[in-house]
């Protein structure tokens, strides 16, 4: 089956095809974090979603170039650096810091490249498509003095968000600080400095001021990965206006379909309501790691709902994970205690657990369908037991090693905790032994000597589950 994704631009599900000619390379494009705070995890619900499609296209053999964009000026952070009183590189200096510590606990694989809004380089890009746009008729000075977008001169508007234009005509309705706009729905690409922005602000041909958010991410997506891009990710509230207004002002700028695919993640819920700090259901990473949570199991939460579907976030789905997970880790340790005699010997090829690791790939291959794919995982890990208790071969072991190998680098969920010591190893082999011998004395002796040694050993269904105490 080929790869196949539900583009927002269609609503439909269709054949990936990237624009490189030798059909290798993909340019991906995710609007990345405000930094005015510490990102909560309907942030993360999507950078995860993105970390998953841009590994499943690796497994698949394509050479993924991702740009994630950093918004470091906006209204959000022009008022986080007033009331704390420094200035605005330094404000966001800080949340920037802490989001690639949240990446890396989340185990999310770096962009190639994190564009920042405030560099001079793509101030400039902005100001010359902004005065491209003005040129070309599709942007005007208003009298607020700052720029618009004329949604009227692009047919394609709203073709995003299956949008009727007629609701964003002007109606009696309108604030009285819209009434510089020609149009309701026209958003601004460069904003007229005023006293709250302080020192905050860019010279430009309009005067001082500073660029919109929408215009950021059209200049810096064009600047670093070229006119047309493949895939263009976010989250389904980014679809309007802010999806719909970089495709119009590079479409403009360009004269060239801006992007291929459109896929956008669902809302995350919390306890069925939406995340907000006054119900008390807001949380960040660093909140969950406070309570005692993994960066793991907060992945694997995260990870499992299908990107399309709201995910409702619980505390006790966080509780399944790290029971999931440690089914996962149980079978993963027998694979490295079973297949250490042949280590470095090859793998035989195949298993009768195979079929189910293609499944769980063909699974991904249907726009990212990571329900069905951990379906094949978890039949996999049954089928890889029974067969392992029923033939005890290392060959086995280690050919499911190799192929727990090629999951995890999609998935990345591996503990990544201290090896098990080959001393401990030896004694939990002895126990099992006296186990299958039911010589519960000498087993009982064997654990209390695994249990000094700083060990503790847990037997599952799954085999015997040793951990650090
Ligand atoms: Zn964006």
């Amino acid at each position: 089956m080929p790869l196949r994704f539900l583009n927002t631009l269609s609503r439909s599900l269709e054949t990936f095809t990237p624009l490189d000619s030798a059909g290798r390379t993909v340019r991906l494009y995710t609007c990345g974090p405000t930094v005015y705070n510490f990102a909560h995890i309907g942030n993360f619900r999507a950078y995860i979603f993105e970390d998953l499609l841009q590994r499943h296209l690796e497994a698949r053999g394509f050479d993924v170039q991702r740009v994630m964009n950093l918004t470091d000026v906006d209204d959000k952070t022009i008022r986080g650096c007033r009331e704390a009183g420094i200035p605005l590189t330094a404000f966001t200096a800080r949340f920037k810091q802490a989001f690639f510590e949240d990446l890396d606990a989340l185990r999310i694989k770096r962009a190639n490249h994190f564009p920042e809004a405030t560099d001079p380089a793509h101030i400039a890009r902005m100001i010359a498509m902004i005065s491209q746009l003005e040129q070309q008729g599709q942007a005007y000075l208003a009298d607020d003095g700052s720029v618009y977008f004329r949604i009227a001169r692009f047919k394609n508007y709203g073709r995003l968000a299956h949008l009727n234009l007629d609701e964003l005509r002007p109606s009696g309705r309108i604030k009285s600080d819209e009434f510089e706009k020609e149009s309701l729905g026209d958003f601004a690409l460069w904003k007229a400095w005023d006293e709250q922005d302080g020192d905050v602000a860019w010279e430009s041909p309009w005067g001082r001021g500073r660029p919109g958010w929408h215009i950021e991410c059209s200049a810096m997506a064009g600047a670093i990965l070229g006119d047309q891009l493949d895939i263009h990710c976010g989250g389904v509230d980014n679809i309007f206006p802010h999806h719909e207004a970089e495709i119009a002002q590079t479409e403009c700028c360009t004269g060239k379909p801006f992007v291929q695919y459109w896929l956008h993640c669902a809302h995350l819920m919390v306890d069925g309501q939406k995340m907000s700090k006054s119900l008390g259901n807001f949380y960040t990473l660093r909140d969950l790691l406070s309570k005692g949570y993994s960066g793991r199991e907060v992945r694997y939460a995260l990870l499992t709902v299908n990107y399309r579907l709201p995910l409702n976030f619980t505390l006790s789905g966080l509780d399944a994970a790290r029971s999931a997970l440690a089914r996962i880790d149980a079978l993963v340790e027998r694979l490295e205690r079973e297949s250490a005699v042949v280590e470095g010997a090859a793998p035989r090829s195949t298993t009768t657990a195979t079929p189910l690791v293609e499944g769980f790939f063909e699974c991904l291959d249907d726009d990212l369908n990571i329900s069905g794919a951990m379906g094949c995982l978890f039949d996999w890990l049954r089928e890889t037991n029974r067969l392992l208790d029923t033939e005890r071969n290392p060959i086995h072991a280690a050919t499911a090693l190799a192929e727990w190998r090629r999951l995890n680098a999609v998935l990345q969920l591996q503990n990544e905790r201290a090896s098990v010591p080959t001393e401990i190893l030896t004694l939990v082999e002895q126990r099992n032994a006296a186990r299958a011998a039911k010589n519960w004395a000498e087993s009982d002796r064997l654990r209390d000597a695994i249990a000094q040694l700083g060990w503790t050993v847990k037997d599952s269904k799954e085999g015997a589950l040793v951990s650090p105490k």
